[in-house]
């Protein structure tokens, strides 16, 4: 079910899913199986030899997940998903997919961290070198030949840069490379990268997707759009058993996201379990509703924020003034997402004092939940990193970031209140 006029909400609740055909259930079953049951012994031949396209073993595909990766690519505007265990092995392998030793990849200075030191640490270890795009201008001045892939997130945490998909995909595709987007906080709700020229989108679905903060899972999503005969890996025959090349068994649009599920994904094995490929699912089924609503609310909170007088600064790009800003109500008119940072005026003492002094927020290193999340990133997520390399990222020690959940807006003004109230408390001093 993916009549290409239905909109997005309703896609949301059917694309990729009929009821069940034998017991008519309505909802996806959740298939828990490890294999699946061959009839006899030409018909296990038959499926090795991929003459139907029956399922075999879960790591290689199963009921329940093909039908979320059905209707993930229904979402994105794509042709082909595919589920994985979490965000980080669906980047993992959409870039393993395109890059081996000796190749050379350009990505965004502002990447989430995990993605950050898989690009600095592991693919270093596997020959694979990296270049970080700090500005408009760098896309192009950072190609080498050896370049392979550009790398970004549409939207990126924690100072809410908005990537301008369209220009950075010009800059990709003049070189004959792919551009690979990171979709995790904008959501096909707000932002379809594979219509403004983006080649391959990857999720953590373990945010917005799944929505809840129960289950773990990521999504590799493609279109038609990139040829990929320019990769030896995918035109050398002797990389299938049947002494044809991907390209030459799946076409040069497809060659990639068919080479990526079952070399590279099922290789390396980083499958999702199908009770959480469902609970992805369900997640899906609300996607417009929350993330719509945490987006409003996030701007409500932005706004509000920026008027107070312990702050700073405040990173939305809603805000007028914001980096930002123009690429986003280009790109992003529903608008940019529940993530936002602000920047409080007594530093680390006092960011300390307000992310103890909530109550209503949860701290929580995570994103996307129904629940509203603070955290402390130069403390966490990048105290790694060098205090000179926060303060180049823009994560000052009063910076917090928050995630916007479902709360009615009037009850998160009044936590934020009364924790920037504390903030401003001195140690020690009565209130
Ligand atoms: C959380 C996150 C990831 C990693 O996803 P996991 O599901 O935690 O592995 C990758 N990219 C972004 C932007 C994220 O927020």
């Amino acid at each position: 079910m993916t009549h290409a006029p239905y909109g997005f909400t309703t896609q949301q609740v059917h694309a990729g899913a009929e009821p069940d055909p034998v017991t008519g259930s309505r909802v996806t079953p959740v298939h828990l199986t490890a294999g699946f049951v061959f009839d006899d012994f030409e018909h296990a031949r038959a499926r090795f030899a991929g003459e139907d396209d029956g399922y075999v073993y879960t790591r290689m595909g199963n009921p329940t997940t093909a039908a979320v990766e059905r209707r993930l690519a229904v979402l994105e505007g794509g042709t082909d998903a595919i589920l994985l265990g979490t965000g980080q092995a669906a980047i993992t392998v959409a870039l393993l997919g395109i890059l081996g030793a000796g190749d050379h990849v350009v990505a965004a200075a502002d990447l989430y961290e995990g993605s950050r030191g898989l690009l600095l640490d592991n693919f270093a270890r596997l020959g694979i070198a990296v270049d970080f795009a700090a500005g408009p201008g760098d896309w192009e001045r950072l190609v080498r030949p050896t370049t392979r892939a550009f790398f970004a997130e549409s939207v990126a945490n924690p100072k809410n840069s908005v990537l301008d998909v369209p220009a950075v995909a010009a800059v990709a595709h003049r070189h004959g490379v792919p551009l690979v987007v990171d979709n995790t906080f904008a959501t096909p709700y707000l932002l379809r990268p594979l219509e403004h020229g983006a080649d391959v989108v990857v999720h953590s679905a373990s945010k917005f997707l799944a929505g809840h903060g129960s289950a773990l899972g990521g999504a590799v999503v493609t279109g038609t759009g990139f040829d990929w005969s320019g990769f030896a890996h995918l035109t050398d025959p002797a990389n299938v058993l049947a002494g044809m090349s991907w390209v030459e068994r799946h076409g040069p649009q497809r060659a990639y996201v068919e080479h990526t599920r079952s070399v590279v994904a099922s290789r390396l094995g980083p499958a999702i379990s199908p009770f959480n490929a469902f609970l992805v699912q369900q997640g899906l089924e609300t996607l417009s509703l929350r993330v719509g609503r945490q987006s409003a609310t996030a701007e409500t909170v932005a706004r509000w924020l920026q008027a107070r007088p312990e702050v700073v600064g405040v990173d939305h790009a809603g805000l007028p003034g914001h980096p930002s800003h123009d690429v986003a109500r280009r790109l992003l008119p529903r608008g940019t997402g529940a993530v936002l940072s602000v920047t409080l005026e007594g530093g680390r003492a006092a960011a300390q004092r307000f992310v103890d002094a909530v109550q209503l927020f949860t701290r929580m290193t995570h994103v996307g939940d129904v629940r509203s999340l603070v955290i402390h990133p130069a403390s966490t997520t990048h105290a790694h990193r060098s205090e000179d390399e926060r303060l180049a990222a823009g994560i000052w020690p009063g910076l917090v970031r928050l995630s916007i959940g479902l709360e009615e807006p009037e009850d998160l003004l009044g936590d934020l209140e009364q924790a920037l109230v504390a903030s401003r408390e001195r140690e020690g001093a009565a209130a």
